[in-house]
């Protein structure tokens, strides 16, 4: 270099350095990494399949990593995620990372030959069942409180780390090359990172191995600060969840360890979904660079933050919903900014999305077929980015975006496709009495008992049977005009006479009509409903190469049809026996939507209960005497602090009587939970009331029954007997034994006999000869009692 050259250089660096510290800053938090197209669940699936090799899977995932820093340099975010992306689940990748691997997998990695790296990762995704081996996957749960399930870390008492899988590094300088300084590697904090995970053996907290996991992080840090890292991302959404003492001291030593070993390089904090709350005053004074706070979630936490935060400290402001689907109102979040830079200054402001952008579709563009005002209302992951951008415009004064989203906000808040005052009049009107069957529980039992005249341990199943290929092809037949109404009605109906006779056939006692004219069991009540809205392209990544599309709730919703009652009568007429009516509970359909932003959950929540008494009544009218309200998703829409979930339960449950009691005493109202823990909420599935409830007990043995025997659980309930994830078929024996068991928990004269859930993921074969069995269990225990 010349001196000139030299002095030139220091002399732009030191003004892109002034104008970095006086700026506000925009950043991303991290991007939808399935690809426009889904491209990475087909490469995943067809890399597992063996259709392609490794470089082809990685020629997949390194277009769409390019394209999705593109499309955030485009749209000029100052901070852009790298390490974001993933084949599976960054949590996974953590582990990988960190070189948390179960014992049970050593043999992938000395006896696979191929690649073994990625091999060993789908391993612990997806089990291993090749070559001889035959290892069962790591546990997958619920990210936080949203749809997307990840990977949980499993910790023994003598666990090591080491840097093992590095791909970080290589994410990093790979980003670097488009983004230069702009690049930021995001990681899972250590503190989250531990508290997501699980001890695999007694005798110890994993909260404790903060010690000997510090020190990797310190590595990593100081690794790609060398390469040339200037901010990196911690994710630590924990610290919006309720900490035990140990756990904030845990956050405290964790961040003044690496504080004290690592210089030169930013770092930020990223926590998100709920308030920081009693764990404001630890987060602020926490060593790092900048904090981020989700103000979608939160915006009352503002308040204290400001008030609390330390001189140093930058602080990345969540304006823009990472969540959900709804554009952003600019006037309140220009009220945040303004808030933030007054009390700041402008050079300690970022503007960010609430959480990663994960978790919203990834194009609104696509969307050629949805409604224009509508689709003037919202925005994806790529409008967001826009959003980041446009804000921070008009946060230095530029206003000319303003009139325009003003406009759409208008426009929406005033539009008669989202305002019906019918329904608002209704849910205005609507009494404790709503929510309240016409008598208690022992009264309708009586009646119903008489009406029904089943055995003890009456059988029943979930209500799906088989999805098979040919029901599938029927829908889709039907959907893309290749079969006329009648004709595919026509098939349907032999398909659910088929069931019917089969099930009077093994002598079930209460049927069903088998479902088979459902896609899916929210979607199916959504596009009958009016409010909601399907998007084409709309793909949210729920696990691995698993995507959903939830429906889209835009406007008060109500029912402007029967919904299930055609099917549900054609059925009952088939048999003499009671047939069950199926319906989807309020809670789980919101649950599983995008949901409006304009009014609380509990009110959509509720507007979508009338709807669904109205179904009931309806099917009540056309003599069908059992009703199912399936409600598998009460239990995950509980808010992560504990202090808020007495209010949730309380309008949760609620929703659900409005559904449930517009009947008469002698209409038999059932409800089926899966995937659910009890011990927490028995009380509020008491109150939830239904004569009947199915839940999913056989894998933990009756386990979860426990929490049932010792409420004293007064109305009746079917705790599975076998477990519907896989082919196996129970035997009778031991289906028996597992009611024997039940009885020893519950009176036997409340007890049902029925499968953990929907068989609609099973074969036939496999199904009748469970169902079979299953009855004579049944059969073998009315003898016993
Ligand atoms: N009735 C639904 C079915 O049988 C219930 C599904 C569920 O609980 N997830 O498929
Ligand atoms: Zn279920």
């Amino acid at each position: 270099f010349s001196q000139q050259s030299v002095a030139k250089f220091s002399k732009d660096n030191v003004n892109r350095f002034i104008k970095f510290i006086k700026e506000m800053l925009t950043q991303n938090l991290g991007y939808p990494r399935i690809g426009g197209q889904r491209q990475l669940k087909k490469a995943c699936e067809q890399y597992w399949a063996g259709k392609i090799d490794l470089s082809e899977l990685n020629k997949v995932a390194r277009k769409i990593k390019e394209e999705n820093w593109q499309t955030q340099l485009d749209a000029g975010i100052d901070l852009i995620p790298c390490n974001d992306f993933s084949f599976y689940d960054q949590v996974l990748d953590m582990s990988l990372l960190l070189g948390v691997i179960p014992q049970r997998y050593a043999p992938v990695l000395s006896e696979v030959k191929a690649n073994k790296e990625i091999d060993l990762y789908f391993a612990m995704a997806r089990g291993y069942q090749k070559d001889g081996l035959d290892i069962t996957a790591m546990e997958m749960t619920k990210w936080l409180d949203t749809n997307y399930h990840y990977i949980v870390p499993e910790f023994t008492a003598n666990q090591e780390f080491r840097l093992f899988y590095e791909n970080v590094f290589g994410e990093h300088h790979a980003a670097k090359q488009l983004l230069s300084e702009k690049a930021k590697p995001v990681l899972l904090g250590p503190v989250s990172y531990l508290l997501l995970g699980k001890e695999k053996e007694t005798g110890f907290e994993r909260i404790d191995l903060i010690k000997k996991l510090v020190p990797i992080y310190v590595e990593i840090i100081n690794r790609l600060k060398q390469q040339g890292a200037v901010w990196i991302q911690l994710d630590e959404p924990c610290l919006a969840l309720d900490l035990s003492k140990k756990e904030k001291e845990a956050f405290d030593f964790a961040y003044r360890s690496i504080a004290n070993r690592v210089s030169g390089v930013n770092l930020l904090i990223a926590t998100y979904f709920d308030a920081l709350l009693d764990n404001t005053q630890l987060a602020v004074n926490l060593p790092v660079t900048a904090l981020h706070v989700d103000l979608v979630r939160a915006p009352e936490q503002l308040d204290e933050v400001l008030a609390l935060i330390p001189q140093h400290l930058q602080l990345s402001l969540g304006v823009v919903d990472g969540r959900n689907v709804w554009k952003n109102d600019y006037e309140n979040s220009l009220n945040i900014l303004n808030k933030a830079v007054t009390a700041l200054g402008a050079d300690r402001v970022i503007i960010a999305p609430s959480c990663s952008l994960l978790h919203s579709p990834i194009d609104l563009d696509q969307e050629t077929a949805l409604d224009p005002e509508i689709k003037n209302w919202m925005a994806f992951a790529k409008q967001k980015l826009q959003e980041i951008a446009e804000l921070k415009q008009l946060a230095e004064g530029d206003n000319h975006l303003l009139e325009a989203n003003k406009q759409a906000i208008e426009s929406r808040r005033a539009s008669s496709k989202v305002h019906q005052h019918a329904v608002k009049d209704r849910i205005a009107a609507i009494t404790d009495a709503d929510a309240t069957r016409k008598n208690p529980f022992p009264v309708r039992q009586q009646v119903q008992h008489e009406r029904f005249q089943l055995p003890v341990f009456p059988t029943t199943t979930i209500g799906s049977f088989p999805q098979t290929d040919d029901i599938r092809q029927l829908r889709a037949k039907f959907k893309k005009g290749e079969l006329n109404v009648e004709q595919y009605e026509k098939a349907i109906e032999q398909a659910t006479i088929d069931a019917i006779r089969w099930q009077e056939e093994i002598d079930i006692d209460v049927l069903v009509h088998g479902e088979f004219e459902r896609n899916d069991m929210v979607e199916y009540f959504g596009e009958q409903l009016d409010g909601f809205l399907f998007t084409k392209n709309g793909w949210v990544q729920s696990y691995g190469s698993r995507c959903v599309k939830p429906p889209v709730i835009y406007g008060d919703v109500s029912r402007p049809n029967d919904m299930t009652v055609r099917w549900s009568r054609f059925a009952a007429a088939q048999t003499d026996r009671p047939m069950k009516g199926m319906l989807t509970g309020p809670v789980t359909i919101l649950q599983w939507s995008f949901v409006r932003d304009d009014q609380s959950r509990e009110i959509t929540t509720n507007q979508i209960a009338l709807a669904i008494r109205d179904e009931v009544v309806a099917l009540e009218q056309a003599g069908i005497g059992v009703v199912q309200i399936d409600e598998p998703a009460i239990r995950e829409g509980l808010p992560l602090r504990k202090a808020k979930r007495p209010h949730y339960l309380d309008w949760a449950v609620k929703a659900f009587r409005i559904s449930a009691s517009g009947v008469q005493d002698q209409t038999q109202i059932h409800t089926h939970m899966c995937y659910s823990e009890f011990n927490d909420i028995i009380e509020h599935i008491a109150a939830m009331d239904a004569d009947v409830i199915t839940i999913e007990t056989s894998r933990s043995q009756m386990e979860l029954l426990q929490a049932f025997s010792h409420f004293e659980y007064p109305n009746e309930i079917g705790p599975g007997v076998y477990d519907i994830h896989s082919p196996r078929v129970p035997s009778t024996e031991e289906m028996v034994a597992l009611l024997a068991k039940a009885a020893e928990l519950l009176p036997a004269r409340n007890l049902w006999v029925n499968p953990d859930c929907g068989l609609k993921t099973r074969k036939w074969p496999e199904t009748k000869a469970a169902l079979e069995n299953m009855v004579a269990a049944a059969k073998q225990a009315r003898q016993q009692i």
